[in-house]
């Protein structure tokens, strides 16, 4: 084989009580790339639709991911790479983490899968390095993974997927505003009091306990955050409002996706979760913001060859 395309997921990490070790894929939102072995040495982009990004390999997350894997390998020749992208970057559902992921996985398939998830995981975060200062995990492993996956421990790397209720669809409204991920970063206490702690930790294990055994309302009364929503959440305007709607429609629950602007909301079945969707329009609708939504169900394959 020669050549891939791959769909790459949208994901949103974080879930609310999970910062930086919690996420999950998301089925229909995603970007494509297609991915071909040359005998030229080194990685290069040599198209990318859909966003205005650097095609230069260093400055582009697939390059650097791309690289970080070649580093590792024995692999005497270099890859060309198309980046088509659906989802925008700076949204706050893993756009970076599709395309670093997409490359490595892509790569890795190309050259008959020498490397495991969890190696192509390291690689991947490489390209999150570049895209927000931080090698976190959280939008790169459900991408691998699919699904929702737990970062248990950074270091040593040590990623858990965790199954997904079949019924659980998520909804994303994303307001066409800018937030900073290094703002976003900055605002955050660099230490939480022993109470928010033990809050953020019972919620934590609820939600992982409520994904293991489909108790959906278990699911709803964990996704709460005590740590970070309540100061991140002042840069996205209108999030009370879609919070607050979001719930009295039926969400489980609902908070801020990776370091935003998006808003994500989680609901049992696909019907509430196009009520959702339906109620947060409204929101930025009345405030005169635009918006994207996704309503997708829980991707439990992550990326895949199409
Ligand atoms: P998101 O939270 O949606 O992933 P990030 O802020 O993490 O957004 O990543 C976007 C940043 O990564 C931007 O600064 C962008 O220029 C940079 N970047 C580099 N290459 C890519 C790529 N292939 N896809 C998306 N963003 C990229």
């Amino acid at each position: 084989m020669k050549e891939i395309r791959v769909f790459c997921p949208a994901t949103i990490a974080n879930i609310s009580c999970g910062f930086d070790v919690l996420g999950v894929a998301l089925q229909s939102v995603g970007d494509e790339m297609i991915i071909q072995k040359v005998a030229q040495k080194g990685i290069r982009i040599t198209k990318l639709t859909g966003q205005n990004l650097p095609t230069e390999t260093h400055l582009n997350v697939a390059g650097v991911a791309g690289l970080a894997l070649l580093a590792e390998s024995d692999y005497e020749g270099g890859f060309e790479i198309e980046i088509h992208k659906k989802i925008k970057a700076g949204s706050g559902i893993g756009s970076s983490a599709a395309s670093s992921t997409g490359a490595v996985w892509a790569m890795n398939a190309l050259l008959g899968s020498p490397f495991s998830k969890l190696q192509l995981v390291k690689f991947a975060m490489e390209g999150e390095r570049l895209a927000s200062g931080v090698a976190h995990a959280d939008n790169v492993a459900p991408a691998l993974f699919g699904g929702f996956t737990l970062v248990r421990s950074y270091a040593p790397l040590d990623i858990v997927p965790i199954p997904s209720p079949p019924q659980l669809w998520a909804t994303v409204i994303h307001p066409q505003i800018e937030v900073r991920t290094s703002d976003s970063r900055k605002i955050l206490k660099t230490n939480i009091t022993l109470a928010d702690g033990i809050k953020q930790w019972g919620n934590l294990g609820g939600l992982v306990a409520g994904l293991f055994t489909e108790d959906y309302d278990l699911i709803g009364r964990s996704l709460i955050d005590h740590i970070v929503e309540p100061i991140r959440s002042i840069l996205i305007p209108g999030f009370d409002k879609v919070k607050s709607v979001s719930m009295e429609t039926g969400a489980l629950g609902c908070g801020i996706s990776g370091s935003g602007p998006s808003i994500f909301a989680f609901s049992k079945g696909e019907e509430n979760a196009r009520n959702v969707a339906r109620a947060m329009k409204e929101v930025y609708t009345k405030i005169g913001i635009d918006y994207d939504v996704h309503v997708s169900k829980v991707n439990v394959e992550g990326i895949r060859e199409i």
